[in-house]
């Protein structure tokens, strides 16, 4: 006690407990309980100790009740038991001296690194972002990264109102609480929260976002599953991409990806969804992240049309009001590279998104390095772009960027590039390489798991065209489960997979076969003068409409049938047609010879019959394009008549 009558009386602060009690000193309390022994006397919410009847200065039980302020005198301290023995002392003039409890910052990572078990009901101190707030019908619950891990803070207020509704996603706060366990993750009892601000906020951030940056470098020098210069030469773009799509993880932004919906869409598709996953269910503490966090759907259109944007921000919206979610990156894969892509990127970017694309298909002319979609993304992976052509494929680019992201995959997704050139009818050294590690590691697996057969181009033409077929069902979904089957990716599940495709494969024969059996005999073939062979199909009158295959698909396979018969080095067009469309598939021999390239007669044709808004395009061999209905003729004779004067 002190002297001079003037007494110290001490006062804990909210996070002070058990620990910081002193035997001797006077603390200021308030009656909590009574009971037939005594009345327990709290120092605050958590520290609470027990006043006897002998200890009571001549008072006596009856003469305390709940809510009274008292001072009293600790005689006892047990705090392996949370036992704590008072004394009252009956004081008119004393001076109260605060305890606060400096709780020292720590990291995340650290309480998980001690144990979750061993740190429960510890009082912690962390400082990091917020990534996502949820308002439960309990606490408002905040998703905190520090940069080193991700944790809850849990903050009860008055029941129905959110808690520190000056706390916005993307603030940095200064919490103290208590550790315990939700889901088995770590969630930290609010004790204290404290927005950060100007100064000391920005410094904070710089310190979460150098760990987060860190953590999220890729595997940015894994050798390349196939030696090939163009792909070195995008190594650092790839690199990018791979790094911006696990700081989107880490950042808590949902992560979607549009695809082409054929064979090559999906297997790039897949591939990033494979390498995603693994790392969302690691790094996210909510248990349902991958579900939460991630999208993958297929593009009818051979570009992001607007309908696909306008369902991705609808989405992204939903979630950003219902659960405080982040604006998503958006990852656009064999699609997004050409000007036809801008119209939809534009608007994502409006509503706060970010867009990157890993696409193969001609991105219009490239000017120092860039082409025009390149004011829009922030990152652009096209082989294009380094000299390269279409015959690395967006499965085989995905597939390389995956294996940056999370190199564990390797295993499960290298058999893809093979499916993806063989389904794109990719040519060259690279797709060479890729078909045989394909065809190798399906074999090795077939061999453990499956039916044990030598697998072939064949197989591989076999999976491309059930992707193919199943696509056409799926439509707008991206069918996962089903996909992975289908392509191979669980690979111990083999058999399964060769029982899928020996049931999808016959299936989509069938109804080949009754395709051809009406769009062959209204084929019309001629030899231009040129030496062109050019066959003209009405698919609109002579083939079955709204079913498998579709018209792109009809026209593919009858122009195979027609390169079948005259052989693979004749130049052979063919182009099937509509009422205000037209699809052409021509012979790497027209380009060879001829120097064709279907997206620069588009223009051509575009600037020459303005009015029939001609658009459209795709590979340089292989594309759709469109038109007003009215000007068709005018169109296709002004095609056919580019084709005679080549
Ligand atoms: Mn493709």
């Amino acid at each position: 006690m002190g002297s001079n009558g003037s007494n110290t009386v001490y006062e804990l602060d909210r996070l002070c407990n058990i620990k910081d009690v002193k035997v001797g000193k006077l603390y200021k309390g308030v009656i909590t309980r009574t009971e037939k022994y005594g009345v327990f006397v709290s120092l605050n919410e958590q520290t609470r100790g027990l006043l006897r009847q002998r200890e009571m200065a001549g008072r006596r039980i009856e003469d305390f009740k709940v809510g009274d302020e008292v001072v009293v005198q600790v005689i006892d301290v047990r705090p392996e038991k949370r036992e704590i023995d008072f004394r009252y002392v009956p004081l008119r003039e004393y001076r109260v001296e605060k305890v606060r409890k400096a709780v020292p910052p720590t990291t995340i990572k650290e309480i998980l690194d001690r144990g979750l078990v061993d740190m429960r009901g510890e009082v912690v101190r962390i400082v990091g972002e917020v990534i996502q707030i949820v308002q439960t019908p309990g606490p408002t619950v905040f998703t905190v990264t520090d940069g080193t891990e991700t944790a809850w803070v849990a903050a009860m207020d008055v029941a129905g109102l959110r808690a520190h509704p000056e706390v916005q996603v993307g603030d940095i706060i200064d919490v103290t609480g208590i550790v315990s366990i939700r889901d088995g993750h770590l969630q930290i009892e609010r004790l204290e929260l404290r927005k950060l601000e100007g100064e000391e906020a920005e410094k904070a951030r710089k310190i979460i976002n150098e760990k987060l940056d860190k953590k999220s470098e890729p595997y940015r020098d894994i050798p390349f599953l196939v030696d090939s210069p163009v792909l070195e030469d995008l190594r650092p773009k790839m690199a990018r991409m791979a790094k911006m799509i696990r700081r989107a993880i880490l950042d808590g932004r949902p992560v979607v990806i549009r695809h082409h919906a054929d064979a090559d869409g999906y297997c790039a598709g897949i591939a990033l969804e494979r390498a995603i996953l693994p790392i969302l269910s690691e790094f996210s503490p909510d248990v349902e992240a991958q579900w939460h966090y991630f999208r993958r759907s297929p593009s009818k259109a051979p570009f992001y049309e607007l309908e696909d944007v306008t369902k991705d921000l609808v989405y992204a919206m939903e979630d950003k009001l219902r659960f405080g979610q982040k604006m998503p990156l958006v990852v656009l894969a064999d699609n997004g590279s050409t000007e036809e892509d801008i119209p939809a990127i534009s608007q994502a970017l409006a509503f706060g998104a970010d867009v990157v694309v890993i696409d193969h298909h001609y991105p219009g002319e490239v000017v120092s390095g860039k082409v025009e979609v390149d004011s829009y993304v922030s990152c652009h992976v096209n082989p294009y772009l380094v000299g390269g052509d279409s015959n690395l494929t967006a499965g085989a680019l995905a597939t390389e960027v995956a294996r940056m992201i999370n190199k564990d995959v390797s295993d499960e997704i290298k058999h893809l590039p093979g499916i993806s050139a063989v389904g794109d009818h990719a040519k060259g050294k690279e797709a060479e390489e890729y078909v045989k590690i394909a065809l190798k590691d399906l074999t090795k697996w077939s061999r453990n798991y499956g039916s044990g057969k030598e697998y072939t181009v064949k197989d591989l033409e076999k999976i491309a065209l059930c992707m193919d077929f199943e696509a056409f069902y799926l439509k707008f979904m991206g069918g996962r489960g089903i996909v992975d089957d289908i392509l191979a990716v669980n690979k111990r599940e083999i058999y399964r997979h060769e029982k899928i495709i020996d049931i999808l494969y016959r299936r989509a024969k069938e109804m080949i076969d009754r395709q051809m059996q009406a769009v062959l005999p209204a084929m019309k073939t001629e030899k231009l003068e040129n030496g062109v062979v050019l066959n003209l199909i009405d698919v609109e009158r002579y083939a079955h409409r709204f079913t498998f295959p579709p018209p792109g698909k009809t026209c593919g396979f009858a122009h195979d049938h027609v390169v079948k018969k005259y052989g693979e080095d004749t130049p052979v067009i063919t182009v099937g047609y509509g009422p205000d469309f037209m699809i052409v598939r021509a012979t790497d021999a027209v380009g060879e010879k001829y120097g064709f390239n279907l997206n620069r007669i588009v223009g051509e044709l575009a600037r020459k019959i303005p009015e029939a808004s001609i658009d459209g395009g795709g590979h340089e061999c292989a594309g759709s394009v469109k038109f007003v209905e009215g000007l068709r003729d005018r169109v296709l004779s002004s095609f056919i008549e580019v084709l005679r004067r080549m």
